[in-house]
């Protein structure tokens, strides 16, 4: 089954760039075929909206809830996340195409990475990229020190107007935008509190509301948009706690959800 290393490799082989040494030299074929049949032979913008733990975990429950992503990004894609699944192991495997082993963060920690990324090989490639996120998330930390543009906000809210904000003024080619209130309540309470429900759906709006913007700021480019979790989540008898971490189907079962859309004509 594909995992989380197959989407570097598939944005990558969309915009054109060579992807990063030792990437998964695997694609998701899903997004390649959606573009060749729309005669789109390059994407020149990515937006990446990734919500911390929105697994498929939710997904039963919330058809609803997901039925809003898709109407914004159609393409589903099934993917494993990475073991362990926490945080910082699956967003370095996200963004390098590499294994846990191979990009050395296969356990909670959060180093700046020094192997090469999806915002090296774009940046090699002259392609401007930003990163906004929640202030010391992951994220924020571990692909530091490139020539590159870090937004550290205070929290989802910030990271929503911010990102708005770049698509906009329209300066940059590849933007993450990183949302973390689910996983925080999930944590505090467990995986399908009401506190933790409500987060999750402030994740679906600020995606539908970004997605918005994409569409409208960027419409004369060929655009990729992704709503592209890192885990999933379980709740744990013990604690009384929502947690994850495990090599479990509630933790490591994940979907993506993309578009490709084709520049509108002038
Ligand atoms: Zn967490």
């Amino acid at each position: 089954m594909q995992d989380l290393t197959f989407v570097t490799p598939t944005i990558c082989k969309l915009m054109d760039v060579e992807s990063p040494v030792g990437s998964n030299s695997d694609h998701i074929e899903t997004l390649t075929d959606k573009a060749r049949t729309d005669n789109i032979a390059k994407v020149d913008k990515c937006l990446i909206y990734a919500p911390d733990a929105v697994g498929m975990h939710l997904y039963e429950d919330h058809r609803l809830e997901f039925d809003k992503i898709l109407d914004f990004a159609p393409l589903s894609v099934r993917l494993r996340s990475m073991i362990p699944p926490k945080t910082p192991v699956c967003f370095a495997s996200m963004f390098t195409g590499l294994k846990p082993d191979s990009h050395g963060i296969n356990i909670y920690s959060r180093p700046v990475l020094k192997c090469a990324t999806l915002f090296d090989a774009m940046i090699l490639a002259g392609k401007k990229v930003a990163i906004v996120a929640v202030k010391n998330s992951s994220i924020d930390l571990i692909f530091r020190e490139r020539q590159m543009d870090y937004f550290s906000e205070d929290y989802d809210q910030q990271v929503t107007d911010r990102t708005i904000q770049l698509l906009e003024m329209d300066q940059h080619d590849v933007i993450v935008a990183y949302h973390q209130e689910y996983d925080d309540a999930l944590h505090k309470t467990a995986p399908d509190s009401a506190p933790a429900i409500a987060a999750f759906e402030n994740h679906i709006n600020s995606f539908t509301k970004l997605a918005g913007v994409f569409n409208r700021s960027w419409s004369k480019y060929n655009r990729m948009l992704a709503f592209a979790p890192d885990h999933g989540a379980h709740f744990d008898s013990e604690t009384q706690k929502g947690t994850h971490g495990l090599d479990i189907s509630e933790d490591m079962e994940i979907s993506h959800f993309y578009a490709i859309n084709k520049q509108e004509q002038q």
